[in-house]
């Protein structure tokens, strides 16, 4: 199909009967928990016929998952379980039968529902939650993988190396059926971890990938060791990141570590994706500097975006959470699911100025609630501090080569106030003294407060404290201050 060309009403059309057949003939009989809430909240699904409808549902998110004391199990009660009564006596599945006989019809039914393959949540703030995928589902996984490669530029002649960390994680296995789909070599190298940072970067060296796709500080801190050990990279034109945030900061560091080591135009492709709904989505490659913002698929699911406060769904382009909720996924399955991402720019359907692909697109910054944490600094008042724009801050300062920020107890004493304490190792040639000037000013303008000391440490103890190469997500807020 072509996915990406439609007319928005085309694309709302497809989407309204998507949603209403799902509701009708997939969730509403098969999901065991929404059975249970449509008949609590006395939803009727055959009502819900467009995307407005919708907002009839009530929330899910991460708490509706976890574990509790009664249900050690929760997640199972989100899995697609078909009642094989109901499925039979549907006029379609009689039809089939005749024409294809039965065990033909019951081995479809197998691969649609049957769970064969799983990503788990990362688990930093909770315990990780298993979502469960089908045959139907690695369909789509591969489908949005190929749509992703698509919407990046990138071509089957091009090749790539993936250093997302091989883990049962949603962005590894992304990359992975995304090439498989798409028909284009794509060597996974697993990350630090598995290989070391000598191991990718002599991997690279053999590969000779144009695309360059992981987590932005590993991929960085590849191209900065490569860089440093005297590496030529000049066939390198596309880095393709997720897994977190990629500042323009950060972007631009890479670059211009790729361009010194002969490489031309290099675009860099930010991607947004999360394990609750099963496949990521990407931007096109922008220009340097600008964001194209990430493009959907508007025929296998709908954002919405809300106010987080009062649930109250927002217009195109305005602030807000984003809500998901998937039009043709089997296995685990969240509706209208709380993303816990708030977004600057909303949701646009205008056409992409840059690529011209007429699908929305979620636009702006997207920050986590969750990193925002209150700090004491006097002994009477709190100041809720966001750690998402101290990140951007360090981020963006091209002298700082690494850094980890703090917060801990003043004297060790679980009584005393808090302290704000900034860990860099400083880029090449750096001068220290214009280089804490100039952060304690930026923290001073931008969030009103400076750190109470800022260390110096060399790139390697800085690479031990964040633990780029051993752990999954890297530590940048360390937080010791004792648990209440
Ligand atoms: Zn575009």
């Amino acid at each position: 199909m072509n996915w990406d060309r439609l007319t928005v009403p085309e694309q709302r059309r497809i989407q309204n009967e998507k949603l209403h057949r799902y509701l009708t003939e997939v969730i509403a009989p098969f999901s065991p928990y929404y059975k249970k809430l449509f008949a609590e909240h006395q939803i009727d699904p055959r009502r819900i016929k467009t995307v407005e409808d919708l907002r009839q549902l009530p929330f899910t998110s991460k708490a509706d998952l976890l574990p509790t004391s009664e249900q050690p199990e929760k997640f199972r009660e989100f899995i697609i379980t078909p009642d094989l009564s109901v499925l039979k006596h549907r006029p379609r599945v009689i039809a089939e039968t005749l024409l294809r006989g039965r065990s033909a019809v019951e081995r479809r039914f197998e691969r649609e529902y049957r769970p064969i393959f799983l990503t788990a949540t990362t688990g930093r703030s909770s315990l990780p939650v298993a979502f469960a995928y089908t045959d139907h589902d690695m369909r789509n996984l591969r489908t949005s993988g190929a749509r992703l490669i698509q919407t990046f530029g990138a071509t089957t002649e091009m090749r790539g190396v993936n250093m997302f960390p091989y883990a049962p994680h949603l962005a590894f296995w992304q990359v992975v059926f995304a090439g498989l789909e798409f028909g284009m070599l794509l060597v996974s190298s697993g990350g630090g971890k598995v290989m070391g940072t000598d191991g990718n970067i002599s991997l690279i060296e053999k590969i000779k990938p144009e695309a360059l796709i992981g987590i932005p500080t590993f991929v960085y801190h590849v191209i900065r060791e490569a860089h440093a050990q005297g590496h030529k990279w000049p066939q390198v034109t596309k880095l393709v990141l997720g897994g977190e945030r990629s500042p323009q900061g950060i972007r631009r560091k890479m670059v211009g570590l790729l361009q010194q080591m002969g490489a031309g135009d290099v675009r860099v492709c930010g991607t947004y994706g999360f394990t609750e709904g099963r496949m990521a989505w990407g931007e096109c490659p922008p220009p340097p500097g600008k964001w194209s913002g990430y493009h959907l698929f508007p025929d296998l699911g709908i954002f919405e975006v809300i106010d987080p406060e009062t649930g109250d769904v927002k217009g195109e382009g305005e602030p807000g959470e984003l809500v998901y909720t998937p039009l043709d996924a089997r296995g685990t399955v969240v509706m209208r699911y709380r993303t816990g991402d708030y977004v600057d720019g909303g949701v646009t359907w205008e056409p992409c100025p840059y690529c011209g692909r007429t699908v929305p697109r979620i636009v702006g910054k997207i920050g986590r609630a969750s990193n925002t944490k209150e700090l004491q600094f006097g002994k009477l008042k709190g100041t809720l501090v966001n750690f998402d724009n101290l990140q951007q801050i360090l981020d963006d300062t091209t002298e700082i080569g690494e850094w980890q920020l703090e917060i801990r107890k003043a004297h060790d004493d679980p009584h005393d106030v808090d302290e704000l304490i900034l860990h860099l190792a400083p880029a090449n040639g750096a001068n220290m003294e214009q280089l804490k000037e100039k952060v304690r000013t930026q923290f001073q303008t931008e969030v009103e407060l400076t750190p109470n000391r800022i260390e110096v440490h060399s790139i390697d103890d800085m690479l031990k404290r964040i633990k780029l190469e051993s752990s999954l997500k890297e530590i940048r807020v360390l937080d010791t201050r004792p648990k209440e």
